[in-house]
C-alpha cells in the first residue's frame, strides 16, 4: 500500500489563519527527534512522508530531514505556504535534500480574501514565486486549498487563474475545513462553510481540471457532493484500498493511526448506492448539517473500477473487480468485529484505539520551548484582537516537566 505519513516539524506558523487547526504548542523537534519518526515511518514500510507543520519551513534543520528521509527511501514532500521557498536559494536547498512534492497552500487568488484569511498582507506574491521557483529547481508542485466560507463561491475562479498563470501546475487538493480544532474550533462561525456553498464552484473548478487533463484529491466532502467525480475524493480511496495514514502531531495527541475513514452519515444515506465507500459527513465539532446530505443513486462499482484501475496510482495490488470485492468484504466483517468507535467531537482527544502503543514521543518539551510558546501566545492575542476573531482554547497538556534534553543549535 502507498501509505504516506505526516510529521508536523514545528508548530508556530508566519501567517495567522484564523482557522488554522494546528496552531503553536510548547513542543519542540529536534533533528534526532524528527529522525526517530522518520525511521517509524520506515519501518512501517510507509511509502512516503509529508514534513508539515505549523510552518514547517521555519525549522532550521529542514533540509537536513528532508535529506535524512530521502537517503531513508522515502518519497518527501512538505506542506507550506510558501513564504521561504519564495527564496530561489532555500528552493534549491530544498530541491538537493530530495524534495519531490511541494503543496503550497493558496486559499484565494483574490488579494483581499487571501488576506483576510491569512491574517498577514503580501501573501499571494510570495505564493506565486514559491511555485516558480519549486518549479525551476524541478520540485513538483500541488496546490492545496482549504475550503471555508471566505472562499466558497470562487473555487473555479482560483483555478482558473492556476492553469492560465502557472500551467506547469498538474495537481491539486482540497480538504473542506475541519471545524473541530485549532482556531477553526472557536471561530466556526466566521469560517465554517455550508456543503451548498461550494457545491457549484467545486464542481466547476473539478471539471476545469478534468478537461484540462490536470489531477486532484478532495478531502472531507461527502460524495453527494462531488458525485461525478466521486473516485478523487481522499476517504473513497482510502476506503476501496484499505489504506491508513499516520499523523506525528507535535502536540498532545502525539501519534495518531488512523485507519477508519467514515465519519457520520444520516438516515436518507442507507439508501445511497455510494454509502459503503462514501466517508460522509467529517463533522467533529457540530459545525456542519447532516440535513445538507442526499442519497445519490450511481454506479459504485464503476467508481470503485476508476480507481483500483488508475495507471498514475498503481499502490493497490488487487486490481480486478473479484479480487477488490472479496478483499473489501474481509476488511469490512473485520471492522465489524471491532468494538465502535465513540464519536469525536472535537480533535484534541483521539480514541485510545488510534494511538499506536509502539510509536515513539514525538517532540519534546523544553524551557525554551515553553518561554516561546507564551511568547508566541502573547503576538498572537494581539494579532487575533486586530483581526476580530478568537484564539484557540488555552489548555495544552504537557508533561508535568520540560525534558532536560536540548534542542539542537
Ligand atoms: S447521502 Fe450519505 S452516503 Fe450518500 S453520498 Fe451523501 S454522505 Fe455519502
Amino acid at each position: 500500500m502507498a501509505n504516506i505519513g505526516y510529521i508536523q516539524v514545528v508548530r508556530h506558523c508566519n501567517h495567522f489563519c484564523g482557522f488554522c487547526s494546528n496552531p503553536t504548542t510548547p513542543y519542540v523537534h529536534t533533528f534526532e527527534t524528527m529522525k526517530v519518526l522518520v525511521d517509524d515511518l520506515v519501518d512501517r514500510d510507509y511509502f512516503g512522508v509529508i514534513l508539515t507543520g505549523g510552518e514547517p519551513s521555519l525549522h532550521p534543520e529542514l533540509p537536513r530531514i528532508a535529506r535524512y528521509a530521502t537517503e531513508r527511501g522515502l518519497h518527501v514532500r512538505m506542506i507550506t505556504n510558501g513564504w521561504r521557498l519564495a527564496d530561489p536559494e532555500f528552493a534549491k536547498e530544498m530541491a538537493d535534500a530530495g524534495l519531490k512534492i511541494v503543496h503550497v497552500s493558496v486559499y484565494s487568488v483574490r488579494p483581499d480574501i487571501e488576506e483576510r484569511l491569512r491574517g498577514t498582507a503580501g501573501t499571494l506574491e510570495k505564493a506565486f514565486a514559491a511555485v516558480d521557483n519549486a518549479n525551476r529547481y524541478g520540485i513538483e508542485v500541488n496546490i492545496n486549498c482549504v475550503i471555508n466560507k471566505l472562499n466558497a463561491e470562487h473555487l473555479d475562479e482560483n483555478i482558473r487563474h492556476w492553469i492560465t498563470h502557472h500551467p506547469h501546475i498538474r495537481h491539486f487538493v482540497w480538504n473542506n475545513l475541519d471545524p473541530s480544532m485549532g482556531r477553526a474550533e472557536v471561530n466556526q462561525e466566521q469560517y465554517t462553510p455550508r456543503l451548498a456553498d461550494f457545491e457549484v464552484s467545486l464542481h466547476r473548478a473539478l471539471r476545469l481540471l478534468h478537461q484540462s487533463g490536470r489531477t486532484f484529491r478532495v478531502e472531507k466532502v461527502p460524495l453527494c457532493y462531488m458525485t461525478e467525480f466521486a473516485w478523487a475524493s481522499t476517504e473513497t480511496r482510502k476506503i476501496v484500498k484499505g489504506e491508513e495514514r499516520i499523523v506525528h502531531f507535535l502536540d498532545a495527541k502525539q501519534t495518531v493511526r488512523q485507519t477508519d475513514w467514515e465519519h457520520i452519515y444520516a438516515d436518507g444515506c442507507s439508501a445511497c448506492t455510494l454509502r459503503p465507500i462514501c466517508g460522509g459527513l467529517f463533522d467533529r465539532g457540530n459545525a456542519y448539517d447532516p440535513g445538507e446530505l442526499y442519497p445519490v443513486f450511481v454506479d459504485r462499482d464503476a467508481i470503485v473500477e476508476k480507481i483500483i484501475h488508475d495507471p498514475r496510482d498503481p499502490s493497490y495490488e488487487f486490481r480486478s473487480m473479484d479480487a477488490w470485492r472479496q478483499d473489501f468484504e474481509r476488511r469490512l466483517a473485520e471492522a465489524r468485529s471491532q468494538p465502535k468507535r465513540p464519536p469525536q467531537v472535537h480533535g484534541d482527544q483521539p480514541p485510545a484505539s488510534m494511538s499506536p502503543p509502539d510509536a515513539p514521543a514525538v517532540g519534546l518539551i523544553t524551557e525554551q520551548g515553553l518561554r516561546l510558546f507564551e511568547a508566541k501566545r502573547q503576538s498572537e492575542g494581539r494579532k487575533a484582537a486586530q483581526h476580530g476573531i478568537a484564539l484557540e482554547r488555552r489548555e495544552v497538556q504537557t508533561p508535568a516537566e520540560p525534558s532536560s534534553e536540548k534542542p539542537d543549535p
